[in-house]
């Protein structure tokens, strides 16, 4: 049988981020990686985290991924398949490779994985909000993305840019972890907040995004990562605290999907008139190039600041037509209009509420 590579037979791929590092972003991933597999679901974990990789040791495994001709295949340990530099670069010392290798490299680990069938990826992000943020989240076809923060003020205000950047690209977030939520005595369970409390409830609050769980700074956490052990047949407070999130994601991943649906597209066509967009809800909507040229969402035609439009309806020409349309990622198209300017990129969800507006006068 000849191995393909890809994600096309990968129902969910979620991506598992911070604003910064020292979060728990990777333990969080790891734990949610074999959480899911105890659960019996077929399980991928791609570390995407170039510069400081530390799902090898986490995962408990250091082998060179086998390749075959072009394609990798994933090392697999515990019923999770995972991929990471760290594999590829088993000399420990940091990677230095400038930003579009550093992308290539990514979409070699998405593309170029011998994935399979797979209930779930897991993508553990490197902190920030960079460019392999945003390729992934035009490329991987992302179902939801996941913020770890820490109960600390501070650091939930920095969550709190992960969480704008998913929204910019439509990417829904399906929820928000609370990880080092105190301290849980290892003798009595009793859990002591001793880095503050409510980060990741106020964040959840603020954005309306659901509170996944809260796990607690744990020895047993960091021994387990640092061993790159964790036992999930075992009942134990901190196992049965991630069993408990996992649980939630599903749920609340279930809901999502049913959100992202409204803003699904089944074809998309030039017209005379502009585009014409067949929706996954049964309705067919037809826009007038026009209009939707002067909604252009681009840093040239809105002020990104004070979010005013820098375009005027006058300016554009009258018998303006769409030439190309592009798709970006599950959000959006980037459109090619006829007075030469390409640099919009519409999100599938704007192009609705516009459809709505619009129904009137241009529904077919
Ligand atoms: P990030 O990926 O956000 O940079 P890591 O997952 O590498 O953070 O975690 C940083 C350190 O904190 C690691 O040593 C890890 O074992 C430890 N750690 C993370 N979460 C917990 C926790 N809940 N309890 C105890 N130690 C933790």
């Amino acid at each position: 049988m000849s191995i393909k590579a890809g994600i096309d037979q990968i129902t969910h791929i979620l991506a598992v981020g911070s604003g910064k590092g020292g979060v728990g972003k990777s333990t969080v991933t790891t734990n949610l990686a074999r959480s899911l597999a105890s659960m019996g679901k077929k399980v991928g974990l791609l570390d995407a985290d170039l510069y400081g990789p530390s799902q090898p040791k986490m995962m408990g495994d250091h082998s060179a991924p086998k390749g075959d001709g072009s394609i990798i295949i994933p090392v697999e340990k515990d019923g999770v398949k995972f991929v990471s530099m760290g594999l590829m670069n088993p000399s420990g010392k940091a990677l230095i490779i400038r930003s579009p290798l550093a992308i290539k490299a990514i979409q070699q680990f998405l593309l170029g994985v011998a994935w399979g069938e797979l209930d779930y990826l897991l993508i553990d992000l490197p902190p920030g909000t960079g460019d392999i943020q945003l390729t992934l989240a035009q490329q991987a076809k992302l179902s939801g993305a996941i913020i770890v923060t820490t109960p600390q003020q501070v650091a939930s205000e920095i969550a709190k840019k992960g969480l704008e950047m998913f929204e910019t690209v439509n990417v829904p977030v399906v929820g928000i972890i609370e990880n080092m939520s105190g301290y849980s005595c290892p003798k009595c369970d009793e859990v002591t907040p001793i880095f503050g409390e409510n980060g990741g409830k106020i964040l959840s609050e603020k954005f309306n995004v659901p509170l996944l769980g809260n796990i607690p700074l744990d020895p047993m956490i960091m021994m387990d990562a640092d061993k790159g052990e964790m036992n999930y047949g075992e009942d134990l407070p901190h196992i049965r605290k991630f069993k408990e999130i996992t649980s939630n994601l599903d749920t609340e991943l279930t809901k999502a999907q049913e959100q992202s649906k409204l803003y699904e597209t089944e074809e998309m066509n030039i017209t005379d008139l502009g585009i014409k967009i067949s929706w996954s809800d049964g309705t067919t909507v037809e826009l007038d190039a026009h209009k939707v040229r002067l909604e252009c969402p681009c840093a040239s035609c809105v002020n990104e600041h004070t979010g005013e439009r820098m375009i005027t309806s006058e300016q554009i020409p009258a018998n303006i037509k769409v030439l190309g349309l592009s798709p970006v990622g599950r959000y959006g198209v980037a459109i090619n209009f006829s007075d030469g300017h390409k640099t919009g990129i519409y999100k599938f969800k704007t192009l609705k509420e516009m459809s709505s507006s619009s129904e009137e006068s241009f529904s077919v």
